[in-house]
C-alpha cells in the first residue's frame, strides 16, 4: 500500500505523497513527531516519517535477536500461561521485550495506515486500490485488537470509520480483554496532539 503513494507518478514525476502535500506526518487534527538520534521529537514531513518507519521496522524484523530465525526441529515446550515467567512468544523462542517491540511496531504501522486514510484516500478512490487497501486495514486491526496490539487511543484517528465497519459486520467486535497479551509493559499515554515514537 505504501508505494502506491510513494512510487514517482509518471506525469508529475513526484509521488503521490510528497513534502509538499504532505508536510508533517498527520492523520487529520493528529500530527506524529519522531524521536531523533538524541530523542527529541522532530516534526518531519510524511513521507520521510514513513521512510524512517520502514527502516526501523526492516532493523527490528531482521534482527535475529528480536526476531530469531533459527529452524526449529521440534515443537517448542508447552507453557502455562499463568507462569508468571512466561511472556507472549516464549515457547517459540522471542526475547521477553518481544511484545513490546511488537506493539510499538504495530503501532508504526497504524500510523501509515492513518496517514493514507485522511491525507491519500482520494487517490486509491481513483486509483481503484480502496479495497485492497480496506481489505489490509481490516485484517490488521483486527489481529492487533485481538492480541492486544492496538489501543483505542492509537486507533482514535481511525474510529469514524471503524465504527462504520463495525455496524455494516466488516469489522470484529472489539474484544474485552486484551487477548492475552500483558499490558505490563505497554508505554505510558502520550500527549494528545503530538505523539512521538516509543522506541
Ligand atoms: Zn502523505
Amino acid at each position: 500500500m505504501l508505494k502506491i503513494i510513494q512510487e514517482a507518478d509518471r506525469n508529475t514525476g513526484v509521488p503521490i505523497c510528497n513534502q509538499q502535500t504532505c508536510p508533517a506526518m498527520s492523520a487529520g487534527a493528529m500530527t506524529y513527531t519522531w524521536l531523533d538520534a538524541k530523542r527529541e521529537s522532530v516534526r518531519v514531513p510524511a513521507p520521510q516519517y514513513i521512510s524512517y518507519v520502514q527502516k526501523w521496522i526492516a532493523g527490528k524484523i531482521t534482527d535475529p535477536s528480536i526476531f530469531p530465525t533459527d529452524t526449529f526441529i521440534s515443537a517448542p515446550p508447552a507453557l502455562s500461561a499463568s507462569d508468571p515467567h512466561n511472556w507472549l512468544g516464549k515457547a517459540s523462542g522471542f526475547p521477553p521485550q518481544f511484545a513490546n517491540d511488537i506493539r510499538n511496531i504495530y503501532r508504526q504501522m497504524l500510523r501509515c495506515y492513518a496517514h493514507i486514510y485522511h491525507a491519500h484516500w482520494l487517490e486509491f478512490w481513483h486509483l481503484g486500490a480502496y479495497k485492497e487497501l480496506n481489505t489490509c486495514f481490516i485484517h490488521f486491526v483486527n489481529v492487533g485488537r485481538l492480541f492486544g496490539l492496538l489501543g483505542d487511543k492509537e486507533l482514535e484517528p481511525m474510529a469514524p470509520l471503524l465504527d462504520i465497519w463495525l455496524e455494516k459486520g466488516w469489522m470484529a467486535p472489539r474484544p474485552t480483554s486484551s487477548g492475552g497479551m500483558s499490558t505490563k509493559s505497554a508505554n505510558p499515554p502520550q500527549q494528545q496532539q503530538q505523539q512521538s515514537m516509543a522506541n
